[in-house]
C-alpha cells in the first residue's frame, strides 16, 4: 500500500517531511506520527504546540494534551500533559504501559516521571513577553489564539495512527480541558476507513465529536472532503442555533 502523511495547517510540513522519512523507509504509522509532530512540539517558533506555547490567562504554562489513535489495534489512549517537551511521547507510553485511556493531574505528572520523561520547563521569553503584551491589551489574538497540529498517518501495511498535539486555545481560562485529548473530538481513527483530526476553537469539536463524526460519515460512503464539508455544516448549524460564540476566550 502507498504511504500517505496528512496533517493540518502551516506548521505541518516540517512535521509531515519527518513522518514521510519514517513512512518512505518502511517505517510504522505510529513511529511516523509521532516523529512528525514531535519536531513541531521542539519547535519554539510555534507558539501553540510544546516548547514556547501559548499561556493561559494566569500566565502560567498550559496543559499540554496529546493524543493518539492507532487502528488497527488493541489499544486506544488518550492524555494531556504539561511541562514535557514532547507530550505526544508520554502519551504514546500511556497507550503503551498502561490499561488507561486518559491520564491528567499529579497522576499524569508522576507517570511520565516513572517513565524517565524530564520536566521541561516550556516557557520561552519570547511566550512570557506575548503574554505580558496579552495583559496590557497589546497584542493582536487572531495572530496567536491557536494551531493545533494532528498528523494522520497510513503506512504500507495499511494501518493508520492519528497524533494530535497542543498547548490549547491562548489565554483559557485554567482548567479549561479542549478537544485535543478527547476521542472523538480531536482526533479519531478506525481501521480500513479513515482518520481524522482537528485544529481550532476546540469547543466546536467538542460539541459534534467532530473527528468521530467525519470517520463514521467516511464508514457510510462520504468522501473525505464532503465528510468534513458536513462536520463544518453542523458545526455552523448548531453554532447559529444555540448562539454560541466561535471565539470563546480569544
Ligand atoms: N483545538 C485547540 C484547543 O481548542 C486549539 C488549537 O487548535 O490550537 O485547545
Amino acid at each position: 500500500m502507498e504511504p500517505i502523511v496528512i496533517s493540518t495547517w502551516k506548521h505541518g510540513l516540517a512535521a509531515n517531511q519527518a513522518a514521510w522519512e519514517i513512512l518512505s523507509s518502511g517505517g510504522s504509522a505510529l513511529d511516523a506520527a509521532e516523529g512528525g509532530v514531535r519536531v513541531t512540539e521542539s519547535d519554539p517558533s510555534v507558539h501553540s504546540v510544546g516548547l514556547g506555547g501559548a499561556r493561559m490567562r494566569k500566565g502560567w504554562c498550559s496543559w499540554m494534551p496529546a493524543s493518539w489513535m492507532p487502528a488497527p489495534g488493541r489499544w486506544v489512549r488518550w492524555q494531556p500533559w504539561r511541562r514535557s517537551e514532547n507530550p505526544i511521547s508520554v502519551a504514546r507510553r500511556v497507550m503503551e504501559a498502561t490499561p488507561h485511556v486518559l491520564l491528567a493531574g499529579k497522576g499524569a505528572f508522576d507517570f511520565a516521571l516513572s517513565q524517565g520523561f524530564e520536566r521541561t520547563n516550556l516557557l520561552t521569553e519570547e511566550a512570557f513577553q506575548t503574554w505580558l503584551r496579552w495583559r496590557r491589551g497589546e497584542t493582536d489574538t487572531r495572530e496567536i489564539s491557536h494551531d493545533t497540529i494532528g498528523l494522520c498517518a497510513l503506512d504500507s501495511r495499511g494501518h493508520l495512527a492519528v497524533a494530535c498535539t497542543t498547548s490549547g486555545l491562548a489565554w483559557k481560562l485554567p482548567g479549561r480541558v479542549g478537544d485535543s485529548p478527547i476521542c472523538g473530538a480531536g482526533a479519531f481513527a478506525e481501521a480500513h476507513i479513515g482518520a481524522a483530526c482537528a485544529t481550532g476553537v476546540g469547543e466546536e469539536a467538542l460539541r459534534v465529536a467532530g473527528s468521530f463524526l467525519v470517520v463514521e460519515l467516511m464508514r457510510n460512503g462520504y468522501e473525505p472532503a464532503m465528510a468534513c464539508r458536513e462536520a463544518c455544516r453542523r458545526i455552523r448549524q448548531r453554532s447559529v442555533r444555540e448562539s454560541l460564540p466561535s471565539r470563546p476566550y480569544g
